[in-house]
């Protein structure tokens, strides 16, 4: 089935007259679509037009399938998909509002060794509107709207997939989110991140969309990243060191790195001034991740004394650095987690 979220204002206006409807219907079923409704809940427009759209959509994308609360208050959603696939989210609460982490792919074909969510392979990407609806059903679920009364003020594209590796739709997605007739969520407040497709890396600098543009790195050399990350194999980080510093360029947004502290692999003093080298000279950030230690995966974490040893040595070196907290450790917190413990199940 068809996903009646994938419409923009403009493509529903379309439908409208292809179902020989009056044009100002577009507006009213995509303002029901922004309050997270299923298509049988509308109340304002005819059982006919409501027929119509139920033969042709998915009445609802996605539903909450489980949560799970951790102490932190990080709240971690599995939903499942109109054909029963499951994809997880995570919402995290801080003071200046919410951001919620979106998925993008069914699985991912990535294989990064550190990650859950390549474990069992790409299952299929999720279109344009798969990914909007898990920003809408959660904005509802916490009693948000649109505008200014939108719940939801923050959105990364760090869930499961890889968002380049879906390039059409996820433009489309932050082209659907931040219209204003849309939540418009400004671009500024959207993040991407990506283990470094550098063709898409310069595409999206060119889509007029001045998105947070965020790449896992992980590794300040090819050989120790082709051994984590199997991307590396097609890109070489200078080339993708060159792509970051066009899209600074051309968008004028500072690029984030991540990098996963995993004891005894990446996080010597070599690895450090290696890494300032690297993201020195041009405006960046790095972001720490203690490694969030997958069962599956043979892979050790750091102490958060070790990570602050780390972040000291690229300070020195003058660069910007923050260790990301820890959350959501006591659930099942590292993207993949989730789904794969539900797939099991299942
Ligand atoms: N595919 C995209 C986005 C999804 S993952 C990407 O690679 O950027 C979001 C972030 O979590 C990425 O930086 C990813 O490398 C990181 N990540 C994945 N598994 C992790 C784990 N077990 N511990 C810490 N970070 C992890």
């Amino acid at each position: 089935m068809k996903i009646l979220q994938d419409y923009s204002l403009n493509e529903l206006q379309e439908l409208m007259l292809q179902y020989g409807e009056q044009k100002f219907r577009a507006k009213q079923i995509l303002d029901n679509l922004n309050l997270g409704k299923s298509i049988s809940s509308f109340t304002n427009i005819s059982k006919e037009l409501k027929g119509k759209l139920l033969n042709e959509f998915a009445d609802l994308p996605l539903k909450i399938y489980t949560e799970q609360h951790s102490k932190d208050g990080t709240i971690k959603y599995a939903y499942e998909l109109s054909d029963k696939n499951i994809v997880e989210g995570v919402l995290l609460s801080y003071k200046y509002g919410n951001t919620l982490c979106v998925s993008t792919q069914v699985g991912c074909r990535m294989g990064c060794k550190f990650c859950a969510s390549t474990l069992h392979g790409l299952v299929r990407n999720l279109t344009a509107g798969e990914i909007l609806a898990q920003v809408l059903t959660v904005n509802a679920l916490l009693g948000g709207k649109i505008g200014k009364h939108r719940k939801i003020t923050n959105i990364v594209l760090m869930g499961m997939g890889e968002p380049l590796d879906n390039y059409d739709n996820v433009v489309k997605f932050i082209r659907l989110v931040s219209a204003p007739e849309g939540l418009n969520v400004s671009p500024r407040n959207i993040s991407v991140s990506t283990c470094g497709i550098v063709p898409n890396m310069y595409r999206l600098a060119d889509e007029g969309l001045p998105v947070i543009l965020t790449i896992s790195l992980h590794a300040p050399n090819d050989t120790l990243r082709k051994s984590i990350m199997p991307i590396a194999n097609k890109y070489k980080i200078s080339e993708i060191i060159a792509a970051a510093k066009n899209y600074f360029n051309k968008t004028g947004r500072r690029v984030v790195f991540e990098y996963a502290l995993t004891d005894g692999i990446n996080n010597t003093p070599e690895c450090a001034s290696e890494l300032a080298r690297l993201v020195k000279g041009f405006p960046t950030h790095v972001n720490l991740i203690p490694l969030n230690e997958v069962s599956e995966r043979d892979l050790r974490t750091v102490t958060h004394k070790q990570a602050e040893k780390f972040a000291d040595f690229l300070k020195k070196y003058g660069i910007s650095v923050t260790i990301r907290r820890t959350m959501a450790d006591d659930i099942d917190g590292a993207c993949g987690q989730l789904r794969n413990s539900i797939v099991e199940e299942k």
